[in-house]
């Protein structure tokens, strides 16, 4: 972790779209087009401020091991992946959207032991053990609505936003596992090391989140 320059990781995709605007209003413009650009790391117009752009699922990892100071991704990969590492400070009311379980519209009969596909095994797991249901989970990495159809699994625990992926495949959402949205986390020793930068960062985000609300 470099002392002099702040390293936010991004979340490429849906999430980034949504959040540029939001890190502009905050005062943070990367230096080129990310969106447009084959780049994975970005200067932005505050010199001290640098912008990576990777998968969700890797922005914890880079901000609990310190190679990002502050990380910007979904509540359901850091449900996925556990948040001991680093603090969770800032809900942005981003990429707002559900997990949720799913099956074939209108099938009725439970079968005693509930084949679960999903990639987020992790949560199944938590959610169905909680309730004392013993599933098998089948991991997925993707196109997760094909698995009850080819008769691979019984549900899916899959994220739901306006339901109509799942209705073009035949199924139905059943059970509400967590709401999801894009959640700020950050690095525990930048919270200290770099602790006016980052806090004054959290409140101009803050503030933001709070003007478009
Ligand atoms: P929908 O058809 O609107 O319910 O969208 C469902 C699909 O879009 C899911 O299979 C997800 O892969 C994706 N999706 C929707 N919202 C989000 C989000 N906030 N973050 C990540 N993926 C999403």
């Amino acid at each position: 972790m470099s002392d002099s320059k702040l390293v936010i990781a991004l979340t490429k995709g849906r999430i980034l779209e949504e959040v540029l605007p939001l890190l502009e209003s905050a005062g943070i413009i990367p230096a080129e087009d990310m969106n447009s650009s084959r780049k994975l790391i970005f200067d932005s117009n505050l010199e001290d401020v640098q912008l990576m752009v990777i998968r969700g699922s890797d922005v914890p990892t880079y901000v609990e091991l310190g190679s990002a100071d502050i990380g910007i991704t979904g509540k359901d990969i850091l449900m996925e992946n556990g948040s001991e590492g680093y603090y969770e400070p800032l809900d942005l009311k981003l990429a707002t959207c559900r997990l949720m379980t799913a099956a074939p519209i209108n099938q009725v009969t439970t079968p005693k032991r509930l084949r679960v596909a999903s990639k987020f095994v992790n949560i199944a797991k938590n959610y169905f053990s909680e309730q004392g249901r013993q599933v098998d989970i089948i991991k997925l990495n993707g196109a997760l609505e094909l698995a009850p159809i080819m008769g691979l699994a019984d549900c899916i625990v899959d994220i739901v936003d306006t339901g109509k992926t799942l209705v073009a495949n035949g199924l139905e959402p059943r059970e509400h596992i967590a709401d999801v949205s894009t959640r700020v986390i950050v690095n525990k020793a930048s919270m200290k090391i770099k602790h006016d930068r980052v806090q004054s960062l959290l409140e101009r985000l803050a503030e933001a989140v709070a003007d478009k609300h």
